[in-house]
């Protein structure tokens, strides 16, 4: 799901007139998987079995940075650090761009989020396990690279962009997008 967060960094462009500019919303979008990489590397604090190899194959134990309420504080203080920098509006789209990696999460992971960090309490975990379906993950991923693409053009057509520019911007967004996905679908990661 690399490129579907990433590409719902290029749809909120949309709605950033001089807010927080697109290098923060692409890091907004991932900030969850980068706290994920940093416990990982501290000691395999968090860490990813593989259920089958390939795309959509993995579990994830990531119990304090995908943790529900673990990702509402990273959010909440994202959006907060955001805010001082770019104002509240900017502060509010970081914040939510944060969480919005959790929706998406939990829209793929197989049930492996859990409710409070470190999940304390042992309470039921969450996941609707879309990823089982690989074809359906990949053309949702998918969908959701259009949309952005889609979005990210348009917002730099408003921005007084000519078409052209536009076109190479939104062309080389997509480029990449599709790109991450590929290697995703290509378990080149
Ligand atoms: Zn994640």
């Amino acid at each position: 799901m690399f490129a579907g967060h990433f590409a719902l960094a290029a749809a909120a462009t949309r709605t950033t007139d001089r807010t927080a500019p697109l290098w923060a919303l692409m890091l907004a979008t991932q900030l969850l998987d980068v706290f994920f990489v940093i416990l990982f590397l501290a000691g395999r604090v968090e860490y990813a079995d593989e259920v089958h190899p390939g795309y959509g194959g993995l579990f994830i134990h990531a119990d304090y940075t995908h943790s529900l309420v673990g990702a509402l504080a990273i959010a909440a203080v994202g959006g907060g650090l955001a805010a001082w920098r770019w104002g509240r509006r900017g502060g509010l789209l970081f914040g939510g761009l944060v969480f919005s990696h959790w929706i998406l999460d939990l829209l793929v992971h197989r049930a492996d989020l859990p409710v409070l960090p470190g999940d304390l309490g042992g309470l039921p975990r969450f996941g609707f396990g879309l990823w089982r379906i690989g074809w359906l993950s990949a053309v949702v991923e998918g969908a959701l690279i259009v949309a952005g693409t889609v979005a990210y053009y348009r917002s730099v057509r408003k921005r007084g962009g000519a078409r052209r520019r536009a076109l190479v911007a939104a062309a080389s967004m997509a480029g990449l997008l599709a790109l991450a996905l590929a290697s995703d679908l290509l378990a080149l990661e």
